[in-house]
């Protein structure tokens, strides 16, 4: 079975688009980044396509240079473990270094990767992605996991790559 794995900074909504996708709480949100500190692994099956989604976690950085150590290793796990991945960035803190870095590596990445920009919770807030463009990824993925916006979109992209 395909495993598809949810990656990103601590804090960029990973845990609530994991819940969502699979239409209850399984993964805990929280307010503060470095909470999810185990891996949730749940099993989803669309259209007769079942795949099994990967809640990646990580521990409260304590620095800008742990972040980026432990996006590394979160991103090289999920990169030898998974057949796809979400690469997920959040729409209201913007572009950071730590996305740009990650998306370099994920870039040479010979796997799908799906790269999403989540918190856009309405049409207004569309602009938000904007800058994630300078990636240089391709096609973004603007959704709101925590209202549903955008996430049967995601969902079907992803459905096409299994
Ligand atoms: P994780 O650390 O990446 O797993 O992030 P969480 O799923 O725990 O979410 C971190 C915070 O972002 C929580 O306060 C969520 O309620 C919030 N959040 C997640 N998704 C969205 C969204 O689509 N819009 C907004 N406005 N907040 C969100
Ligand atoms: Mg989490």
């Amino acid at each position: 079975m395909s495993l598809v794995a949810i990656v990103g900074r601590p804090n960029v909504g990973k845990s609530t688009l994991f819940n969502r996708i699979l239409g209850q709480r399984k993964a805990l949100v929280e307010d503060f980044p470095g909470v999810t500190r185990d891996r949730h692994y749940a099993d989803v099956t669309r259209y007769d396509k079942p795949f099994t989604l990967i809640d990646t976690g990580g521990f409260e950085p304590v620095s800008e240079d742990r972040l980026l150590v432990q996006m590394r290793e979160q991103s090289q796990l999920a990169v030898e473990e998974a057949d796809i991945i979400l690469f997920v960035m959040d729409g209201r803190e913007g572009l950071t270094p730590a996305d740009h870095e990650v998306c370099g590596m994920l870039r040479r990445v010979e796997k799908p990767v799906l790269y999403v920009v989540n918190k856009v919770d309405s049409d207004k807030l569309e602009d938000l992605a904007g800058e994630f463009y300078a990636l240089g990824v391709g096609e973004l993925h603007t959704i709101s996991a925590e209202h549903g916006r955008g996430v049967p979109d995601l969902v079907d992209a992803l459905l096409d790559h299994l």
